[in-house]
């Protein structure tokens, strides 16, 4: 998944932890390694398979059908638990036979334990039932909410655990199964999920899909839509809506060949097709990497594939993720880390290194504001991260990502590119469709790379990163040389050269990132209108620009902006800019304004984005 929020629910676990708890945590190191996020006993009961068999119905908002697991019992257990979150569950079979189920009372943040009996013989377990009236990875779209207008559009995200609120599973990152599905949705509309998808669409509205390949809960994907579809070479396509779909076909060009580059660095692409879907303006995150097919935003589609590095993340995760996963979420940076240096490496294989150079230094910046935020000694600033009794996607920070990605680059400088990426090679291929916990990863590192060199071991000090917290000293950090034209052109504009005049030939989003963010907050309005008459910023059509300029806007209360911020909060769903938005309006005297706004448009967000500004703007 890429980049989501910088964080507020943390807020009341920070402090109460001191530097000197490193060596504690050391002690006990894994202790937090059993997965507390599932109630299913799939440790014990084998789930091998699922076949899905539902209706996806626009008018109820609900989907119904059943979901049939094909269980293992070796040691007899006497009942299968799964996951369920919000749930209704009409009837179950086991074998064929009626079974009196039990669905318990739901506990925070985790849902409901659904218990149904079983012998030691039983094969199959046939859950018939309906999704609640607000689940958590299902996003309704309005036909005026998709780019169409025509159409209603439904997406799912799953990750973290939110699987089990459109299908009752067994629902944690260690457990792996296949699938096949079958979903009948109105006619005119097609249906994709992570699987082999089709191409075109019927005229029955019934689409079947399989994956044969064993994939954890939250790599469980659909959506539904007016979607059309495009080739790029032979192996790799995109869809989205048939407004979006030649603006995604240019954007997506590079793909195909990011993915041959991809395998060059790290091996096969295990996964068969990879494409991807871009979904309406309401998807609350970058990207999720359901496996064959990226879910994306489309705030991506800048016109000049200069966002491409989206794309080669969610690819990345095709290797660290989806092949190579994380036992709980605890150990998530295993996920996001490895994830965000594979994703520098191939931007950087696609350009060249002073390109990639930004691109660290604009993830060190997040890593400082993410470690601000949270306080430089609280506990969610270690790459272990202990989320029991809480939500998961509390532990989607810029630790897991920017943190975890800077370990592995340090560890790169110290050892030397060549042996680092056969090390990691050979890291994907022995842990390949299997999952991994912060421990082993360190035992695999010091028998594979570290060999008892005790010098090197004590220069990467892996401890302080692992279970320390803020950053630590010997934080590799880079130069970038395409940021000391960027620095000089803000200098001199701060200094009164007129804004029209700044030497910017050839900056790509990176440099005005750079530009933007290193301003003094707030500018005078005399320094916005200037900037804004020389670059039209509040109007820009980058995403990623537009953000970092209305943020300043609302700091400096540059008004001619409010109309185009209202507008973009309308219309974008993605966490990222809107978190930064409101969290602006709630810290300056404009809280009426945020909640004015959010009260307008709370219903275009997705339930995970809903979520995180409920606590934000009240
Ligand atoms: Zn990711």
């Amino acid at each position: 998944m890429k980049k989501l929020l910088t964080l507020i629910a943390v807020a009341s676990i920070m402090a109460s932890c001191n530097s000197n708890t490193t060596k504690e945590t050391t002690q006990t190191l894994d202790s937090n390694s059993i997965d507390k996020h599932t109630q299913s006993n799939a440790d014990k009961v084998k789930v091998k398979h699922l076949h899905l068999d539902i209706a996806v119905d626009f008018d109820t908002r609900k989907i119904h059908g059943c979901a049939t697991w094909d269980i293992d019992n070796p040691r007899a257990e006497d009942k299968l638990i799964l996951d369920a979150y919000q749930l209704t569950v009409d009837s179950i079979l086991v074998d064929g036979k009626r079974a009196e189920f039990s669905l318990g009372q739901p506990v925070e943040h985790i849902g409901s334990a659904l218990q149904i009996p079983i012998a030691k013989e039983s094969k199959k377990v046939a859950i018939h039932y309906r999704t609640g009236d607000n689940p958590r990875a299902l996003q309704w779209l309005e036909p005026q909410q998709t780019n169409g207008k025509q159409y209603p559009f439904l997406y799912t995200q799953s990750e973290s655990i939110y699987a089990r609120s459109w299908i009752p599973c067994a629902d944690g990152p260690g457990i792996r199964f296949t699938y096949t599905a079958r979903v009948s949705v109105p006619k005119g509309l097609m249906a994709l999920m992570s699987a082999e998808n089709p191409q075109q669409k019927n005229d029955s509205g019934i689409y079947n899909f399989n994956m044969d390949v064993p994939v954890p809960a939250y790599l469980m994907a659909l959506a539904v839509g007016d979607i059309t579809f495009k080739p790029i070479d032979e192996r790799t396509g995109v869809y989205a809506e048939p407004a979006m779909i030649d603006k995604a076909r240019y954007e997506f060009e590079q793909v195909g060949k990011m993915v041959q580059m991809a395998e060059q660095l790290y091996g096969p692409y295990r996964w068969g097709r990879y494409d991807a879907l871009v979904l309406p303006p309401g998807f609350p995150i970058g990207g999720m990497e359901n496996p064959k097919l990226t879910f994306c935003t489309p705030t991506i589609i800048a016109g000049d594939r200069s966002l491409m590095n989206l794309i080669a993340h969610e690819l990345a995760h095709n290797w660290s993720g989806n092949l190579v996963t994380n036992a709980t979420w605890n150990d998530f940076w295993l996920n996001e880390g490895f994830t965000v240096y594979f994703e520098r490496r191939l931007t950087e294989a696609m350009t060249d290194k002073a390109y990639g150079d930004m691109l660290w230094e604009l993830g060190y910046q997040d890593l400082e504001k993410t470690v601000e935020d949270l306080g430089k000694d609280s506990k969610d600033t270690h790459l272990k991260l202990d989320l029991t009794g809480r939500d998961p996607d509390d532990g989607l920070t810029d630790i897991a990502y920017e943190k975890g990605a800077a370990l592995l680059k340090l560890i790169e400088i110290n050892v030397g590119r060549e042996k680092m990426d056969a090390f990691l090679k050979k890291y994907f291929d022995e842990h390949a469709f299997k999952t991994i916990t912060t421990a082993q990863f360190l035992t695999y590192l010091d028998a594979n790379l570290i060999k008892g060199d005790k010098a090197l071991a004590d220069k990467i000090n892996i401890n302080a990163w692992v279970y320390g917290a803020g950053i630590p000293t010997n934080c590799p950090r880079t130069q970038p040389v395409r940021f000391v034209k960027v620095d000089e052109a803000r200098t001199a504009f701060l200094q009164g050269k007129p804004a029209k005049e700044l030497v910017i030939a050839g900056w790509s989003t990176n440099e005005w990132l750079h530009f933007l963010r290193k301003m003094p907050k707030p500018l005078q309005t005399t320094q916005m209108q200037a900037l804004d008459a020389a670059y039209n910023f509040t109007n820009s059509g980058n995403s990623e620009i537009a953000d970092q300029w209305y943020v300043m806007a609302i700091a400096a209360d540059y008004k001619p902006a409010y109309a185009a911020i209202d507008k973009f909060l309308s219309r974008v769903g993605r966490r990222k800019f809107l978190e930064p938005l409101y969290e602006e309006m709630m810290a300056t005297d404009k809280q009426q304004m945020a909640k004015d706004i959010y009260g307008k448009y709370r219903m275009n967000y997705h339930p995970l984005a809903q979520m995180t500004l409920d606590k934000l703007v009240k």
